[in-house]
């Protein structure tokens, strides 16, 4: 089997090593850092797993598990605390549970909906009225998240349901994003029943069925980096790892050759499992045009800071999973998950962590120091939280332009990827930038990749 070359060693580009190696085609995979993984990473502080970037996966997709069950890893699996699951909204300084029975940003019950101080009376009147739009059989262009929700539910329910959610999700604006490519399922609620309570509430028990228990998120004791582990540890036979940067690709006999740190690798087959702007960077000698709808894709960043302050006489109680704020209130913090409540195995009984989530598309903030996010963060929370104890421990992690944004229009630049991608044999792309945001969606990108080139090597 000829050696297929992997440049990028997040969870996709590591997917596509696992499973080429599966399939018994070995690879060389190509990683800037010195380390697998890319945003995936754990460390251990003070006895704490601590995930500084994400901290799980949605169950609702197999591939995760998948993956997790081929490498005899099922026993570690833990869920999250569903039972504990509450989520705060700040509004007017003060933090609101959302309401009972909201399906991402849906209503499913009246009487949270109206007990609730998060909405208004005119936002609650608007949503018990959706209940009565009907289909109106049009093909509706793509249009952005905010409009989609505004029209259904009104503009409170944009700044207080969808911005937060997403912003906390994707570090992204509702403005910009797609609902055709970030909440396909209620697009297609709309097309079939033009209620999307309606059309929650028709499919939730077929929903309930599939989920059958599940809890919403699931993750390793280990933490995530548990998994990069042990998906290296596996592909080790047929990979060869080489830390270093793929600086230029272009074709060759074989198939492709790329440079790293000036020598020349050759495959026949080539996986660019790098941010989309990389791989448009080195696909533009090769194909103008793909570059220029890779490098066309947005990527937000990102900063998480984990907090671990004792637990003794920590006053505010930790009954949920965190808290959201909303752009309308926010100053620095996004989200902050209150991280032994959300997960068991992470804190020790006698501490408490806090990881803030601090993001978007304004890039000055990386340039901060540790020192001075860590104050600001602190400053936030006090104010929010009542928090005035002095942290044991804080941990800062950047990660700039990590997240793409699948803003209006993204399916069609999909589309359009995919024709100048098919011109162009044992060329593959794989990453977070194209059919998925999640890890489970970047393992399947990552597997499919695999399958292409396994398929074209028999
Ligand atoms: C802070 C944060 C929290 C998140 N939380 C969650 C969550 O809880 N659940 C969830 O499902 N998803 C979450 N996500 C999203 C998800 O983690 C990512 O979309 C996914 O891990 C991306 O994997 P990837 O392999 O596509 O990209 P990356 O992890 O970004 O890996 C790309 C790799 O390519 C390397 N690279 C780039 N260019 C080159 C080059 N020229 N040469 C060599 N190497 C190169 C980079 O160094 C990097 O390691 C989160 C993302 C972030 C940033």
């Amino acid at each position: 089997m000829r050696r297929a070359l992997i440049i990028g060693g997040g969870i996709s580009g590591l997917s596509a090593a696992y499973y080429l190696s599966k399939a018994g085609v070995p690879s060389t995979l190509v990683e800037r850092r010195p380390r697998l993984g890319g945003v995936i990473e754990t460390e251990t502080i003070h006895g704490c797993v601590l995930e500084t970037g994400p901290d799980s996966f949605l169950s609702a997709k197999p591939w995760a598990m998948d993956l997790i069950r081929e490498l005899g890893l099922e026993g570690d699996v833990i869920g999250s605390n569903d039972h504990a699951r509450v989520t705060y909204v700040r509004k007017n300084g003060r933090l609101v549970p959302l309401p009972d029975g909201l399906m991402l940003m849906i209503p499913t019950k009246i009487v949270p909906l109206l007990t609730t101080s998060l909405l208004g009376w005119g936002t609650k009147i608007k949503m018990g009225l959706e209940w009565f739009r009907r289909p109106d059989g049009a093909i509706r262009p793509d249009r952005s998240v905010a409009d989609f929700i505004a029209e259904h539910y009104g503009q409170e329910a944009v700044d207080y349901l969808a911005e937060p959610l997403l912003a906390g999700v994707y570090g992204g604006d509702p403005n910009k994003l797609s609902v055709a490519s970030v909440l396909p399922r209620f697009t297609e609620l709309e097309a079939k029943y033009g209620s999307l309570t309606k059309g929650v509430l028709h499919e939730r028990r077929k929903a309930a069925k599939q989920a059958k228990g599940r809890p919403l998120f699931q993750t390793l004791k280990g933490g995530l980096g548990q998994l990069i582990s042990a998906m290296a540890a596996s592909a080790n036979p047929r990979l060869e790892v080489v830390h270093g940067t793929a600086e230029a690709l272009e074709r060759s006999a074989p198939g492709w050759r790329v440079r790293v740190d000036g020598a020349w690798l050759e495959a026949a087959n080539v996986v660019l499992a790098c941010q989309a702007y990389e791989a448009g960077a080195l696909i533009s000698g090769v194909d103008p045009e793909l570059g220029s709808l890779l490098n066309g894709v947005s990527h937000s960043s990102s900063i998480t800071i984990s907090l671990g302050y004792e637990k003794a006489g920590f006053a505010h109680p930790l009954n949920g999973f965190g808290f959201l704020i909303p752009k309308r209130e926010r100053k620095l913090v996004v989200a902050c998950t209150w991280v032994a409540t959300k997960f068991s195995h992470r804190v020790p009984d006698n501490l408490v962590v806090l990881r803030c989530f601090v993001g978007g598309e304004d890039e000055t903030v990386l340039r901060e120091s540790d020192e001075a996010l860590v104050e600001a963060v602190r400053q936030e929370l006090r104010e929010i939280m009542g928090v005035t104890e002095t942290p044991v421990f804080s941990r800062v992690a950047r990660w700039p332009r990590s997240m793409a944004q699948y803003t209006v229009g993204h399916q069609e630049r999909m589309k359009a990827v995919e024709a100048r991608k098919a011109a162009l044999p044992g060329l593959h792309l794989a990453g977070n930038a194209y059919t998925g945001i999640g890890i489970p969606d970047c393992i399947r990108m990552g597997k499919q990749a695999a399958e292409r080139i396994r398929e074209a090597e028999l």
